[in-house]
């Protein structure tokens, strides 16, 4: 019936938008936007946080593709490129290394 597909159609575009509200939330928290890096005391811990922070938008867990050492308006930040190995959804988060003094 042509009725349940237009609801199959219905049920992918809310997915689809609720992802998308997901991953601009995450956008705005720390960690989010090379603006906004999440602080951390050493290098060695960034990666251990990004693969504990769940997908943001199933929840399933994620895997390092990438780490990069980037200078973004003159700070020092880590990004960190992750994927989801369940929806495929990939994400950056931010890390800056606080100052030890
Ligand atoms: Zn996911």
């Amino acid at each position: 019936m042509s009725k349940s597909r237009k609801d199959r159609r219905e049920v992918q575009r809310e997915a689809v938008k609720d992802a998308k509200r997901r991953l601009s939330v995450a956008m705005r928290q720390r960690g989010g936007a090379p603006d906004l890096p999440e602080l951390v005391e050493s290098a060695s811990v960034i990666e251990v946080i990004a693969r504990g922070t769940p997908c943001v938008v199933c929840g399933a867990e994620v895997a390092v593709v990438e780490h990069e050492a980037k200078t973004l308006g003159g700070t020092a930040v880590r990004v960190v490129h992750v994927k989801c190995r369940m929806c495929g959804v990939a994400r950056k988060t931010y890390f800056q290394i606080a100052a030890a003094n």
